[in-house]
């Protein structure tokens, strides 16, 4: 069902132009309207989701098949030499649209868009104790 107030399902139905660059049964991408560089695009499923917590593993990966081919054809339209594909979940992660997308950013050698962020160090026994509670949880889902 679209949500009347997303403005992605608002692109899906037509009622906000976007530049579409692939319209799939399933998925669209189109360009991001502030884009991080020439041909930064977004990929969403059709039906809303918020994010990676909500959608159906199925679903998730009818919409991740279209990477290959959308990643190759952004770079090739833009002569990128790199590509960061990102996906925000939740406002502490920087997501602002709650419907699910993925970023497909183009870089190019030398373009100072940057991407590292702090790497930290885990404590002694504290990676050990973060796997055991990863591994509880998985075999909770
Ligand atoms: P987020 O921070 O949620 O991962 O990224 C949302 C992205 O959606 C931002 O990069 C923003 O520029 C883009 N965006 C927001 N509204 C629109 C819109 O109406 N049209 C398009 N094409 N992109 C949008
Ligand atoms: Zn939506």
């Amino acid at each position: 069902m679209p949500v009347l107030d997303c403005i992605f399902c608002r692109i899906v139905a037509g009622d906000i132009p976007a530049l579409l660059v692939l319209d799939a049964p399933d998925a669209l991408a189109f360009l991001d309207v502030g884009p991080l560089a020439p041909g930064h695009c977004l990929l969403i499923p059709k039906t809303h989701y918020e994010s990676v917590l909500d959608i159906p593993a199925e679903r998730i990966a009818g919409l991740t098949r279209h990477l290959p081919v959308l990643a190759r054809a952004v770079m090739e339209s833009v002569d990128a030499t790199g590509l960061n594909v990102l996906q925000n979940t939740g406002a502490a992660s920087g997501q602002a649209v709650f419907h699910l997308h993925f970023h497909l950013i183009p870089r190019i050698d030398g373009d100072r868009l940057g991407y590292r962020w702090n790497a930290g160090a885990y404590d002694a026994g504290e990676g050990e104790r973060i796997q055991a509670a990863v591994r509880g949880a998985l075999g909770r889902q």
